[in-house]
């Protein structure tokens, strides 16, 4: 096996159509004594009616609309962080069933940025691959897999309501949380503000608990 870096990737690979539409609707039913299928409301009435929920904390009309995420590239440490948000979904692939083919890993800017600490990270990374090899033909890989690092790399695809997003946005995105999960967030942010800029601004992380 010849281990490489793994570069972070995200995709937003479904979410609840017309979101900021039906925030605002479900908005409207908290004041409206008819039905709200098929109400017709503006752009205008939309954006009024998620402010007004934001700026009430009326914050389970959020509820409603879902994002998915298919997220690679994420070391585990990572996805460690990221799985402790209870109110999101995740499906992560397995270590029990995948072999660590050419075992992709992720290295800290620190690391790759200091000569020795570089040299001695790749050596016992090698050392942790071909091992892992070694392992893996004499036990199951669900036992082979003990051997590896919190910078192996993992795929995950993970699900959360608009509330619970901008939730792990508020923590995740601030200057206290771990750069690779700050990494992450920014670039799941920046997915869902293009799909429903009314909801995920950064104005509004505040308004979230
Ligand atoms: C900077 C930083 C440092 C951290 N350091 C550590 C650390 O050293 N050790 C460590 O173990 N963790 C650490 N964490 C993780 C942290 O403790 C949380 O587990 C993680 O951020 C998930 O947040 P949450 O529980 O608010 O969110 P979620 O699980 O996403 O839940 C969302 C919200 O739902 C509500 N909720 C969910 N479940 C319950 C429940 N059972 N009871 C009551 N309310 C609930 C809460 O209001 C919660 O805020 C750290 C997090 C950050 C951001």
């Amino acid at each position: 096996m010849n281990p490489r870096e793994s570069e972070l990737k995200v995709n937003l690979i479904a979410y609840t159509p017309e979101p900021e539409r039906v925030v605002a609707t479900a908005m409207r039913q908290s004041r409206f004594k008819g039905g709200v299928t098929g109400l017709d409301l503006t752009k205008e009435k939309i954006r009024h009616l998620v402010d007004l929920a934001l700026q009430l904390g009326h914050l389970s009309v959020f509820e409603h609309i879902s994002f998915t995420f298919a997220i690679e590239g994420i070391s585990r440490a990572c996805s460690h962080q990221l799985v402790r948000h209870r109110l999101f979904s995740f499906t992560q692939q397995s270590q029990r069933y995948v072999r660590e083919e050419n075992f992709p890993y992720i290295i800290p800017d620190t690391i790759k940025q200091n000569k020795e600490a570089y040299a001695e990270f790749i050596e016992v990374i090698e050392v942790i691959s071909k091992t892992y090899g070694d392992l893996a033909k004499i036990v199951p890989i669900e036992d082979a897999r003990f051997i590896l690092p919190n910078a192996t790399e993992t795929k995950i695809v993970a699900t959360a309501n608009a509330r619970e997003l901008m939730h792990f946005f508020k923590l995740r995105l601030d200057s206290a949380a771990q750069w690779e999960i700050r990494a992450l967030a920014r670039k799941m942010f920046n997915l869902v503000n293009g799909v429903a800029p009314m909801i995920f601004s950064k104005e509004h992380l505040n308004k979230f608990q």
